[in-house]
């Protein structure tokens, strides 16, 4: 199915006419999109990235300089305040302007700069109402500042993070590397340096790969890694980028051990790209049924009468307390009509809650089993049970 039916179902994201091509995030999708971050940011953390916030609207001399207003400049929202503006597409030039600002030695590099700022392109209005081509959208945008010693280490680390992301998530990877182009800038045995860097990171990381030759862009090679999802189709969705261009571009340097000034090494990465279209991507990969560790709901509490409301707010209460994400259903309709929208709404565990004679005169509730705080017994999933697989 596609996403933009699951995630209506699901009541993850809408979209209105008054923001064409900016998902709107709804609690449950808004749910799902921070956990995916915060994942992000514990791997960032473990791996010595720092994260900056950087502003959304720039002076387009920050785009001259980082070629942006040459090559990209359709692509980019203008704004009017005192003077013009533009609206950021990507937040590299903001890391440049960043890394410019400090005198930088060797030992303080490498310097790996995360950012997940909100970014606008202008895409064209045909692609918009799904999430696969955003105007508004975030990425788990990285730029990485290296001494061309450190490339190699730090490459691997990449490979790795992505790995990691993607195994927790049940898909498989497929890197490219893409190599130097018959308009290139530089010198070809820097090129030649930086895509043998790319080779032997993928090897050690134990990653297969292809290679693309000519395919890299004119300021750098690359690795691109498709991501295979539950029904066989790839995704291009994360990369990682030499660029030779903007340090060159921003006049970037540090001091080097033997007192020169030299320019860093820059690399672009991403693991899942825009946030938004990965979202698309994952609702479908899954079907919209979530594993518990990234469901928006995690435990839905379903009385079998009004008079077990009480007990199961109780039992929400306990839950939120261990962390876990809990809702109970209190509307006016039947138990069966409450089970089946929660099934059809893909919700990993239902508690449902009742004395054992009425939970046993329900069909498919075996298993009943006594909570240890009350005489009311719980169905499908014990207390203990829901607890366990919500925090798997
Ligand atoms: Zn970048």
């Amino acid at each position: 199915m596609d996403h933009r039916e699951i995630g209506q179902q699901l009541d993850l994201f809408m979209f209105s006419d008054l923001s064409p091509g900016c998902p709107i995030w709804l609690p449950h999708g808004n749910t799902v999109y921070s956990i995916l971050q915060d994942k992000i940011r514990k791997l960032n953390a473990e791996f010595g990235y720092v994260e900056v916030r950087t502003p959304i609207l720039w002076k387009p001399d920050l785009y001259k300089i980082s070629g942006h207003l040459d090559h990209y400049a359709e692509n980019m929202f203008s704004a009017k305040g005192d003077g013009d503006l533009y609206l950021k597409p990507m937040n590299c030039p903001g890391h440049m302007e960043i890394f410019r600002s400090k005198h930088w030695s060797v030992y303080d590099l490498p310097y790996r700069m995360a950012d997940h700022g909100n970014l606008h392109r202008n895409e064209s209005s045909g692609s918009v109402g799904g999430l696969t081509r955003c105007r508004g959208f975030c990425q788990d945008d990285a730029h990485l500042f290296l001494s061309p010693d450190q490339i190699g280490s730090e490459i691997v680390s990449i490979v790795t993070m992505v790995q990691r992301v993607y195994s927790k998530l049940g898909m498989g990877l497929i890197a490219a590397i893409s190599t130097r182009p018959l308009k290139f800038m530089g010198d070809v045995s820097t090129w030649d340096l930086a895509e043998n860097d790319l080779r032997n990171a993928l090897d050690a990381a134990k990653q297969d790969f292809i290679e693309n030759p000519g395919d890299g862009a004119f300021y750098g090679p690359k690795i691109d890694i498709d991501v295979r999802d539950a029904i066989g189709r790839s995704w291009q969705l994360s990369t990682i980028q030499y660029d030779f261009n903007q340090p060159a571009g921003f006049g970037l340097e540090y001091q080097a051990a033997d007192g020169s000034r030299q320019q860093p090494v820059m690399i672009h990465s991403a693991k899942f790209g825009s946030i938004e279209r990965f979202m698309g991507v994952l609702v479908e990969h899954y079907a919209g049924a979530f594993p518990p560790w990234l469901a928006p709901v995690q435990v839905i509490g379903i009385p079998v009468t009004d008079a077990h409301n009480a007990y199961l707010l109780g039992v929400a209460d306990r839950l939120r307390a261990r962390g876990i994400r809990v809702e109970v259903d209190m509307a006016d309709d039947r138990m069966q009509k409450k089970i089946r929208t929660h099934t059809t709404q893909k919700v990993p565990l239902q508690l449902i809650a009742g004395e054992r004679a009425a939970l046993a005169a329900s069909s498919g509730l075996v298993n009943a089993a006594p909570d240890d705080a009350s005489k009311m017994f719980l169905a499908t999933q014990t207390l203990d049970e829901a607890r366990h697989v919500a925090h798997a």
